[in-house]
């Protein structure tokens, strides 16, 4: 994610700018456009008029100049007549060669004005017709001014002096270093990877590996070939890797390779720790929401000089071994679940970004109750619990960007993945572990039955989900989505005493029903109270000790919680000297989480 990205980019630019002046020859400064930077943004008539059927691309990394020089091939074929190809690619890569079926498209033809790249065709497709664009482009691609949030290229060094390189286009997208239609909906059905580095250096990347090949001049070529990636998830990793693998033996039958690639100055012992996670944190997802979406590719993990990114089957983990005393990686479990929520289930828009970050987040407590139970569930709850912000609804039902989700100062930011866990751990209580896991199921594989090979990649909304939900519950839980997730305020459980009887009434945002049940324990008796029209009430014997909710089961407003988010930001402003205001350059709520 990408906090604070605007100011952290004016600053860069700021500190570009004073360079250039005292510079001998001055440089023309070139930055990505806007356009460029913003991901997710409506596609063109022509670009949805195609279907993106396959990326080739050949990327020679160039750590020297921290450059790359590539040519892409990119087949598409029409879905409607089609007078023009158009894909996005960052202008501060130049472009030396424009070519449709073989056919030089002569510059000055095609343009490239701010990153959207339109090169018209001089025989328009047919709906059913095919046209192969091939772009040649070479160039020094944007570096990361703090990835994995404000992502580019990350040049790093390896402790053993080694190039060290990774990206990481999240927010920015795929268009940063190679071109693409760079909206979520147009995943192209494979990318095919030719990726040239140093021959003394590794290149671990998306799906299967298909070999690598000596170039007898310092270079080796790293192939790879992934099947619908999403279109941020193709990544370049290169560094003095060594490879940990393995064979998982799936509960569902099939077996497929498990690759960690660490830097071989990493403890051996540490890199093995890591790997030895991989085979019971496999068999937890396949167990809880069902098989490996990737299976006949590999489930790939590499080491990258950022916290964590979720490409995928190359999913990139940055978190140095820190042990935190819950006995797994949470970093690594993570960015695993991505792979679920993210990739194998793509949200149709950011609008729907919870039904990755939050379901997605709800994984680690999840984990934590299957491998030491319950204590240790309930206490990454609560974590979450202290990280809820509730200043815009996670759902607005409108098209948002990537940035308009992520970025807490006008959207959900944190609470996609927070409120979103707890969101997804209240419906479990309220429905039921049965109706809860089958609905996640039929959510993330689109059918209720998933098996090795009888389902794809595919896209849902949060529509679609309370969709199935009511379907396995029989019921209609339209008023839990719109009250946990289309506003900002939590519901509000309020309580007033009045002789022998306890009154209840639910408050939402919005005043809309709220019919959420209520456990309460009264002396250490429990019951349920029903809370139709958002009322309810319970008899209370005098001087009896009335505990809510018990189990902490529903999400709710909580005036002791509210009073230590308080206190917790009157103490960061004390630490900042007096910096008031939320635009201070370090957001104290970017968890170590956040990705
Ligand atoms: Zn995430």
């Amino acid at each position: 994610m990408r906090l604070k990205s605007s100011l952290m980019a004016a600053s860069l630019l700021a500190l570009t700018a004073t360079t250039t002046a005292f510079a001998q020859t001055p440089a023309p400064v070139r930055q990505s456009t806007p356009f460029t930077l913003a991901t997710d943004q409506p596609r063109t008539p022509e670009q949805l008029a195609v279907t993106f059927d396959k990326a080739d691309l050949t990327i020679r990394v160039i750590p020297a100049d921290k450059a790359i020089d590539a040519v892409a091939v990119l087949d598409f074929t029409a879905t409607a007549p089609v007078s023009a190809l158009v894909v996005e690619l960052d202008t501060i890569l130049t472009i030396s060669s424009v070519q449709v079926d073989g056919v030089e498209v002569p510059a000055g033809t095609w343009t490239n004005p701010e990153g959207r790249l339109t090169v018209p065709l001089a025989t328009p497709l047919v709906a059913g017709g095919k046209a192969s664009l091939r772009i040649a482009y070479a160039g020094k691609p944007r570096v990361a001014p703090r990835a994995p949030w404000n992502g580019g290229f990350v040049w790093s060094t390896a402790p053993t002096g080694e190039p060290w390189i990774a990206t990481a286009v999240q927010g920015e997208g795929c268009d940063l270093f190679w071109p693409c239609i760079d909206h979520p909906l147009a995943e192209p059905g494979r990318v095919d990877l030719h990726i040239v580095v140093p021959s003394d250096l590794s290149a671990p990347s998306n799906g299967r590996f298909l070999g690598k090949v000596d170039n007898g001049d310092g270079t080796t070529t790293w192939n790879w070939s992934a099947a619908s990636p999403n279109t941020y998830a193709i990544a370049l990793n290169i560094g003095p890797y060594e490879e940990l693998t393995a064979q998982y033996e799936s509960r569902f039958g099939n077996r497929f390779p498990m690759s960690y690639w660490y830097l071989k100055s990493d403890a051996p012992a540490d890199a093995q720790r890591l790997f030895a996670e991989f085979a019971p944190m496999l068999d937890f997802f396949e167990a809880t929401i069902g098989p490996y979406p990737f299976g006949d590719e590999k489930m790939g993990v590499v080491e990258t000089p950022h916290l964590g990114m979720e490409h995928q089957t190359i999913n990139a983990y940055g978190n140095a071994y820190k042990l935190d005393g819950r006995g797994f990686d949470w970093l690594l479990q993570h960015e695993f679940s991505h792979e679920w929520f993210g990739n194998q289930l793509t949200n149709t828009n950011a609008d729907d970004m919870w039904l990755h970050e939050g379901l997605g987040s709800y994984m680690q407590p999840l984990y934590d109750r299957w491998l030491n139970g319950d204590r240790y569930m309930q206490f990454n709850l609560a974590e979450q619990r202290k990280g809820v912000a509730n200043r815009f609804p996670i759902v607005t039902g409108t098209l948002k960007t990537e940035n308009e989700v992520y970025d807490d100062d006008i959207g959900p930011g944190l609470d996609i993945y927070n409120k979103g866990s707890l969101i997804a751990h209240s419906l479990r209580m309220l429905i039921g572990d049965r109706a809860f896991f089958q609905s996640i199921r039929r959510l993330v594989y689109d059918r209720p039955d998933p098996r090795p090979g009888n389902f794809r990649p595919h896209y849902a909304s949060t529509a679609d989900f309370l969709a199935i939900v009511n379907d396995e519950t029989g019921k209609d839980l339209n008023w839990f989505f719109h009250g946990y997730l289309y506003q900002a305020a939590l519901p509000d459980l309020r309580q007033t005493r009045d002789g022998d009887r306890l009154s209840l009434e639910w408050v939402t945002g919005d005043g809309t029903a709220f019919p959420m049940p209520v456990e309460v324990e009264i002396d250490g008796r429990r019951q349920v109270v029903p809370m139709r029209d958002n009322r309810g009430s319970v008899r209370v014997a005098d001087g009896a000790h009335v505990l809510i909710d018990p189990d902490n089961k529903v999400l709710r407003r909580l005036d002791f919680i509210e009073a230590y988010r308080t206190w917790e930001q009157t103490q960061t402003t004390r630490a900042r000297g007096g910096a008031t205001g939320r635009n201070a350059d370090v957001t104290p709520e970017v968890p170590a989480a956040a990705d």
